[in-house]
């Protein structure tokens, strides 16, 4: 599918992905060769059509050069080591480059022949993109910025459906807004997220994943001094009223990410167990 921006194009392919999400977006860099990112589908079928459409393009003269992973997760790497062996059946030998922390964080399931470093430049195809390391939703997360149309390949910074999730066990609040601010520094003319439409209004749509997770750590900051103490799950019904009971797991543990960002910021401390109370 054209995105109306010369040298990236999309093919979504469908993803073990979070709910409401179904699919991850592919996306496909370049004029004379291409650069796919994030072939992230695990399932035969999703597979062989991502390959039949980049093997029509190498078929009219536009090979795939490589394939760029943003981060580790599975929704965005199950599908790399696959399409890298369809290709080399064909005789097309392509690397699978990513950051280094990606690659040791899925150096048991994917080869990473190339680590990309922050503000490395990237020849995709005869159009040069910067990648930019944007820490926080995962340690090794790159974006992508084709400085010529303003267009940032945005990986897990934004979603254009559902929300971005910082598991506390590996994502870190400070880094994410960090890298969001980082990417609003670019001015980018569109954000082309892994998952959903592309997201035009750049700056406001960054301003207000900034607004709104400092929002949440506010919210949760007077929840707690309300309470006295309370554990990540127990603040869930009053934090995400309209939330399934069934989802205040995955809620706490947003939850836990914004009381470990308050703590590191003296505004909240841990107490007995998980329990957590307002200073
Ligand atoms: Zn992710």
């Amino acid at each position: 599918m054209s995105t109306g921006f010369d040298g990236i194009d999309l093919v979504a392919v469908r993803s073990p992905t979070l709910p409401p999400a179904t699919h991850t977006n592919a996306w496909i860099l370049g004029v004379e060769s291409l650069t796919v990112v994030d072939p992230a589908s695990p399932w035969d079928d999703e597979q062989q059509r991502l390959f039949e459409h980049l093997w029509a393009r190498a078929e009219s003269g536009v090979p795939v050069e490589r394939i760029f992973l943003t981060h580790h997760h599975l929704d965005h790497v199950s599908g790399a080591m696959d399409l890298k062996a369809r290709l080399a059946k064909r005789d097309v030998h392509v690397p699978i480059v990513a950051h280094e922390q990606t690659a040791r964080l899925v150096a048991d399931r994917v080869e990473v022949a190339h680590h990309v470093a922050d503000r490395e430049v990237l020849d995709c195809g005869g159009l040069p993109f910067v990648a930019h390391h944007t820490p926080g939703h995962a340690p090794g997360h790159l974006a992508l910025h084709q400085e010529a149309s303003g267009a940032v390949i945005a990986g897990d910074m934004v979603a254009g459906v559902g929300t971005i999730a910082i598991d506390p066990s590996e994502g870190d609040l400070q880094q994410y807004l960090d890298s969001l601010e980082h990417l609003r520094s670019l001015a980018p003319s569109a954000l082309m997220p892994a998952h959903g439409p592309i997201l035009e209004h750049a700056d406001t749509v960054l301003s207000f994943y900034v607004a709104h997770r400092n929002g949440r750590s506010d919210q949760i900051r007077a929840a707690l001094a309300e309470t006295g103490s309370a554990s990540p799950l127990e603040l869930a019904p009053t934090i995400y009223p309209e939330l399934d009971p069934a989802f205040h797991p995955i809620a706490a543990a947003q939850i836990l990410t914004h009381l470990k960002w308050l703590g590191d910021h003296g505004l909240v401390r841990a107490a007995d167990g998980d329990r957590w109370c307002a200073e």
